[in-house]
């Protein structure tokens, strides 16, 4: 019997879903996720001889690095999402569908989504990750999450709400938890959000709301190890906690931990307890995992391949970027989860298909590091680069801004988005403080909550049902 809650061939029959994708006569090679490898990937295939279907839960790719962007009223959304659609307007075997994938069906060479089941010859899984709460399902419905771009709008009239409500409010404690912000985790996204709120809170938000008193507006970054930025030197981590401290008065937090979080209140590891409305989970990722293949191609939430990209015990299905874990003597635990990894992943699967439809000999992958960057607002960013090269300031806050500038999927994205930066870095303003789409935060909170009692309510029913069908039995033993 099929498993309707997996999300099976029931489920899409069902639907009676069709997805109208033609039989062109040619190898099909699926892409599931129009990331970073995803991407590369379509661009460095010979479309000539395949039918390429690319499937996204979005129909849009998102430049991820610059969310917190969009996030602090820095970018529109258009500046770092482009329509999928449009990126390969120009090739005639590329097929789009909006789709989200439930399952994989390896044995019939079949994805089963939400518009219905598509067969292929080749398989890309290139779906990235989620954001990781390490099993704390309280901070994972509370928490503001920033891996999409909804979730960075949301995050946009949140704070701008949080300044509208606090300008009316007579209360130091509402005031307090509406101007209070928590960031967890001091890796490049939670260093560089703290970055823009800092510079929000100096240069932008005490024109907008003279009435308020901005000391009382405080970042706080909290991190579980001893220093910031992790992944980087430690020039980078201290350079930009001094940056943080000095600059915007961030208050970082090393050694710590979230403990709990109701909504209204952090507690951290050291039982201090930040009043906030505003928690921003930036702690980890994690690969998302579509059910269907076999358990053993997963370790530690990516799946296993080789130095083609092929995952572990399938000839046609292969994984890039994110969601990949490819161990090399480089690198034993596997390659970052970064987008120039995704991108030269997604490259070199790209030429090595076309080789393997043409069966020529195909080539290992091997990582470039270019080296790494993160920013601390205007003017300031580290950046660590091969050769044991460390530098910092305004010429790393140059080269960050050119290097993302590079990446940015379509030229449009390029120029609006340095046309903003030139804006912003003169006038010291930023252009999008709207809030178009209202957040209602208490709303969501008060749901969530509910969510999570009803959960522990029916999870101690069980427990007690559980306890007194074992004393039953344990009763009916002597007597048998
Ligand atoms: C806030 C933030 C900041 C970052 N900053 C940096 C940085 O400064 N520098 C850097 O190098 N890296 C950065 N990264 C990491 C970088 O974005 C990733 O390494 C990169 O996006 C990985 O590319 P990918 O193609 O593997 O996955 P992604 O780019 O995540 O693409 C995955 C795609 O798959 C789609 N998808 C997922 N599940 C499904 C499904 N079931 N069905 C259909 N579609 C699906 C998604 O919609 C998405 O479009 C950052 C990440 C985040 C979240």
């Amino acid at each position: 019997m099929a498993v309707v809650e997996n999300h099976t061939e029931y489920t899409v029959a069902q639907r009676n879903l069709s997805t109208q994708l033609p039989d062109i006569g040619k190898p099909r090679i699926v892409i599931i996720g129009g990331g970073f490898a995803g991407i590369q990937m379509v661009k460095n295939l010979r479309m000539k001889d395949v039918q390429v279907v690319m499937l996204d839960r979005h129909n849009y790719h998102t430049f991820q690095p610059l969310l917190y962007q969009v996030a602090t009223a820095g970018l529109e959304p258009d500046s770092i999402a482009a329509p999928l659609r449009k990126v390969f307007d120009d090739e005639k075997n590329f097929f789009f569908r909006m789709a989200r994938v439930e399952r994989i069906d390896p044995d019939n060479q079949k994805v089963y989504t939400s518009i219905g089941e598509i067969t292929y010859d080749y398989l890309v899984v290139a779906v990235g990750t989620q954001t990781n709460y390490f099993g704390n399902e309280r901070i994972q419905k509370l928490a503001f999450p920033l891996k999409q771009v909804p979730q960075a709008l949301n995050l946009r009239s949140h704070i701008l709400q949080n300044f509208e409500k606090a300008v009316t409010s007579d209360s130091d404690e509402e005031i307090d938890r509406l101007t209070n912000f928590v960031i967890v985790g001091g890796g490049p996204t939670g260093v560089e959000l703290a970055g823009a709120l800092g510079e929000l809170k100096k240069f932008v938000l005490p024109r907008d709301y003279p009435e308020l008193d901005f000391k009382v507006m405080k970042v706080y970054l909290v991190e579980g190890l001893d220093r910031l930025l992790p992944t980087m030197s430690e020039n980078a981590g201290k350079r930009s906690e001094k940056d943080l401290t000095e600059r915007f008065e961030t208050i970082v937090k090393l050694n710590t931990l979230v403990k709990d979080y109701n909504g209204y209140e952090v507690t951290l590891s050291n039982g201090e307890k930040i009043i906030s409305e505003t928690m921003i989970w930036a702690a980890g990722v994690q690969g998302v995992i579509i059910p269907g293949l076999e358990d053993a191609t997963v370790e530690k939430g990516r799946y296993l391949v080789d130095d083609i990209n092929r995952v572990k015990g399938y000839d046609n299905v292969f994984a890039v970027g994110d969601v990949a874990a490819m161990y090399t003597e480089d690198y034993p635990k596997g390659h970052p989860q970064v987008a120039p990894v995704a991108m030269q992943q997604g490259e070199q699967l790209g030429k090595n298909l076309s080789r393997l439809l043409k069966t020529k000999e195909t080539k290992p992958f091997s990582y470039f590091d270019k080296g790494s960057m993160a920013t601390i607002g205007r003017n300031r960013a580290v950046a660590d680069l091969p050769g044991n090269i460390k530098f910092g300031g305004w010429f790393a806050w140059l080269s960050w801004m050119f290097v993302h500038l590079l990446f940015l999927v379509s030229f449009r994205q390029k120029l609006i988005t340095l046309g903003n930066w030139v804006w912003n870095y003169f006038t010291y303003d930023r252009g999008t403080r709207l809030i178009i789409r209202p957040f209602n935060y208490r709303r969501e909170v008060e749901q969530k909550k509910e969510q999570l009692e009803e959960k522990d309510h029916r999870n101690d029913e069980q427990k007690e049902t559980h306890e007194v069908s074992q004393e039953n039995e344990s009763e009916t033993v002597p007597g048998q």
